[in-house]
């Protein structure tokens, strides 16, 4: 939360706040400044408009807060500012009405004299338990205004947008982390004679978590250079904003999906040792319960979806089909099987976008479907975009193999093929779960073309596939 705080300093404090604060945040020895968001009251965690913190303004300018804020994180450091939303004195009820400001956790500047407010209640959690969480009451605690009133739910969102693309991050992380679990215990765990990775089933479970994790990192990090391009634009650009907070909120959603899928299964296949918390698969199953609930859950998403694709004059779909078409544009021939894929989805949402035109009204009533569906459909783009890359540029199919297997997984695509065969994935296992190269040829697909006709800005050289390392325990054939 430290860096959504500093972001919205940066862009929309007065210049004094600013001055005096945001070097706090970005020094870096060793006392910088922990920040956290306090938008969630005692009945409003997504309904942010309903906040009842009021806000008294002072002779010298500053302000006083009077109120209360549910949920607390990021509590409990030496030195803290957080960002709070709240009502000025006349104010209109609803998001209108709200203000923003930032709390410090003194209030002069050496930082000695504590601000005033109490904490009431630390919470008993299902996970993060490392992460302090805790009420707090707010009674006259001297904050300053970031943003005017009628504009603070909107800085609230800004922070709001750039905490889920971390939480996206972090989701991705997740992933990694049971995937590394599983692996782990896969490699030396025996059961009636034989390894577990020597196990077709076992196997096919390892892949599955190892795509997981490439689709949701694509996700993660089209949400980080989304927000990196809004925030790096010299003024701002609206199909950019659009196109940011469309891919935040699909990346937040999955990603935070998959982790907790992906935390699930490594827990499973550590069987009854990792539900014991003698073993990490546990926590990280109760820490990953969190990613789906902050920062918006599901359906919260879902209508940050809606504004974008269907609110009068927006150009979230138009923009999805543009992504796909470009990747479709700069797939090379060898890859027509993506090509084929890329069109019929193309046209299946394309088709779902014309019928959200004609009935807006029923946005909410599907806004979770378009949800899954967009979110799928970006994750298998991006794999197949990134797939092309390392064809081109590294003669790897091993990105190829791994779009068909999430192609395989979300979309069907394996009913097409024979169901009693491994998939090219599996075929490729060893190579595929060491994380090394895949021969285009050994997997029927023709090298991409010579490095020289793809140079170009961050091109690499074309690099030998390079040998699968050794696997922990050679899997059947
Ligand atoms: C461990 C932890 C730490 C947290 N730390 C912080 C923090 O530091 N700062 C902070 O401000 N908040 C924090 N939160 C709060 C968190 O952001 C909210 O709990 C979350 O955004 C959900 O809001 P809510 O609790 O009000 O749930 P609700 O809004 O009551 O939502 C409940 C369910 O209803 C759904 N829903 C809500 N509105 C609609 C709608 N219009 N249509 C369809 N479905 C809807 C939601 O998607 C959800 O599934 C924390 C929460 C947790 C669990």
């Amino acid at each position: 939360m430290t860096h959504p705080v500093a972001y919205v300093l940066d862009r929309i404090a007065p210049q004094d706040v600013k001055d005096r604060f945001l070097p706090e945040i970005t020094r870096t020895d060793g006392k910088t400044a922990v920040c956290g968001t306090w938008a969630t009251e005692r009945h409003s965690g997504s309904d942010v408009g309903a906040s009842v913190t009021k806000a008294e303004k002072q002779a010298d300018g500053s302000h006083r807060l009077t109120g209360h804020n549910w949920f607390t994180s990021a509590f409990g450091f030496k030195k803290f500012l957080a960002i709070k939303t709240a009502r000025p004195g006349g104010a209109p009820a609803g998001s209108k009405g709200l203000a923003l400001y930032l709390v410090p956790s003194h209030t002069d500047a050496s930082w000695s004299d504590a601000n005033e407010y109490a904490i009431t209640h630390l919470k008993r959690k299902l996970g993060t338990k490392g992460l302090p969480t805790v009420e707090v009451t707010l009674n006259g605690t001297q904050a300053y205004e970031i943003a005017p009133q009628g504009e603070g739910l909107k800085a609230m969102m800004t922070a709001l947008t750039c905490s889920r693309v971390h939480n996206s991050m972090a989701a991705a992380g997740v992933m990694h982390r049971a995937y590394m679990e599983a692996m782990c215990w896969a490699s030396h765990r025996e059961t009636f004679g034989k390894k577990l990775i020597e196990r077709p089933m076992v196997q096919k479970r390892l892949l599955e978590l190892n795509t997981e994790w490439a689709a949701g990192t694509a996700l993660a990090f089209a949400a980080a250079t989304g927000f990196d391009a809004s925030a790096r634009a010299a003024k701002p650009d609206p199909a950019q904003e659009a196109w940011m907070r469309l891919v935040t909120a699909l990346a937040k959603f999955k990603t935070a999906e998959q982790a907790v899928w992906c935390a699930q299964k490594a827990l499973e296949l550590t069987g009854g040792n990792g539900y014991t918390e003698d073993y990490p698969t546990a926590r990280q199953f109760r820490d990953a319960m969190v990613l789906p609930v902050w920062e918006g859950p599901e359906q919260i998403q879902a209508l940050e979806l809606m504004r974008m694709i269907a609110a009068p004059g927006a150009a979230g779909g138009k923009l999805f089909t543009e992504k796909m078409q470009q990747v479709h544009d700069s797939l090379p021939a060898e890859l027509a099987q993506e090509r084929a894929a890329l069109v019929m989805l193309q046209g299946m949402i394309g088709r779902g976008l014309i019928e959200l035109a004609k009935k807006p009204q029923q946005a909410e009533l599907v806004a979770d479907e378009f949800l899954h569906k967009m979110a799928d459909i970006l994750a298998y783009t991006l794999l197949v975009e990134d797939a092309a890359w390392r064809l081109a540029h590294e003669n790897d199919a091993a990105g190829i193999l791994t779009a068909r297997h999430f192609n395989e997984l979300r979309f069907g695509g394996r009913l097409q093929s024979p169901v009693f065969a491994k998939s090219a994935l599996h075929a490729h296992f060893n190579e595929a779960a060491s994380g090394a190269a895949i021969a285009p040829e050994s997997a029927g697909i023709p090298p991409g073309p010579a490095p020289e006709a793809k140079a170009g800005p961050g091109a690499r050289a074309r690099e030998e596939p390079k040998p699968a390392a050794p696997p922990p325990s050679p899997p059947a054939a």
